[in-house]
């Protein structure tokens, strides 16, 4: 069904065949990472047709990814509920592929000044119910990672049932959930996060998948509150943009990187068609690289065939042609130089065994 690692080295090597010296002197991939190796970006989503709670609002049902994004997992309607069959795929992608874990995220909604739950104004919902049930099946493959906007009235007895569950990761979304994650409010939150040893990832960059409020809490600056309160934090998308986008957060990463030791970044989304300048900027930053972990974004695809002049023929054949999203993302990303320390520091950062 997808193109396993044997069969993407035949076809490396068949390529290599017929590339000749060209092939001989492309870019070398960094070394084979080893361990155990954690994407830590792996989206749960579903419109609640399997008992999930999970929903997606008719404006998200009609964006252009929802369609793409069913065709890419082979899903059509006729198979069964769709919240299952996401959860079929994914799993199989991520057992035929080179990684052995994945951090499945929740996606909390927007809440109204009281903290109370507003489904009108919520796009997307996961709730972290699904995401533990979805991972209790699947103990051997996937990690609960829940979402709490911290707005939220109960915001810290989530936190305190989520620890209990053992989750290890909350996400937080700025521009998708409304929430600036740099209000002084969330101080407790952010220490009892701490306390219980569950590190936090937020949204930085800008954001295109999905309604947002706008990107003015997008920076990675906007960690100093959880990071001054002792939690570990994670960047993720590494403050970085599409081409086209205006912003530029990079700098800001680069600064909070030098005065946080407990911050960290992350690659996901980075392989995708509209961020094809971001890997080659990570890779000249070794500060940067020295914190960064492996995350996809799965379901949303890399694109290798932008980055044919930096590849070896024989890979970007490989690659355009891999279905495993997870392993088409986990190589392009090594073939284009990402250092194999970057896909084997995760489990440690995150304590996972
Ligand atoms: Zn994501």
């Amino acid at each position: 069904m997808f193109l396993t690692r044997r069969s993407f080295l035949m076809a490396s090597g068949a390529a290599l065949g017929a590339g000749g010296l060209a092939e001989l002197l492309g870019p070398q991939p960094a070394r084979e990472p080893q361990g155990l190796l954690v994407d830590c970006h792996v989206h749960l989503f579903g419109v609640g047709d399997a008992d999930s709670g999970c929903f997606l609002s008719a404006r998200q049902r009609a964006h252009p990814n929802f369609r793409l994004l069913r065709s890419l997992l082979e899903i059509e309607e006729a198979q069964g509920p769709l919240d299952e069959l996401y959860v079929a795929r994914l799993v199989a992608m991520l057992r035929s592929s080179s990684l052995q874990r994945a951090v499945v995220l929740g996606q909390d909604g927007r809440y109204d000044a009281q903290g109370r739950f507003d489904r009108e104004a919520t796009g997307v919902y996961v709730p972290n119910d699904w995401v533990l049930r979805v991972c209790e099946r699947h103990p051997d493959l996937l990690l609960p990672g829940g979402s709490i906007n911290p707005q939220r009235a109960d915001a810290l007895d989530e936190v305190e049932r989520l620890a209990a569950r053992g989750v290890r990761l909350l996400k937080i979304h700025p521009p998708i959930q409304a929430v600036d994650p740099g209000e002084r409010r969330f101080e407790g939150f952010y220490r009892r996060c701490a306390e219980l040893g569950v590190a936090i990832s937020v949204h930085t960059g800008t954001e295109h998948q999905a309604e947002i409020t706008s990107t003015a809490h997008c920076s990675p600056a906007r960690l100093e509150l959880a990071l001054d309160q002792g939690c570990t934090a994670i960047a993720a998308h590494s403050g970085m943009c599409n081409f086209f986008d205006p912003e530029d957060f990079f700098a800001d990463l680069l600064r909070m990187i030098r005065r946080y030791p407990r911050l960290y970044c992350e690659s996901s989304v980075l392989g995708t068609l509209g961020r094809f300048r971001c890997i080659p900027q990570l890779l000249e930053e070794p500060e940067v690289l020295a914190r960064l972990l492996h995350g996809s974004d799965f379901p949303f695809p890399s694109h290798a065939l932008i980055h044919a002049p930096r590849l070896r023929p024989s890979a970007t054949l490989a690659l355009s042609s891999e279905r495993n999203l997870l392993e088409r993302d986990y190589r392009l990303k090594l073939e284009l130089g990402v250092p194999a320390e970057v896909f084997e520091r995760t489990a440690r950062v995150l304590s996972i065994k």
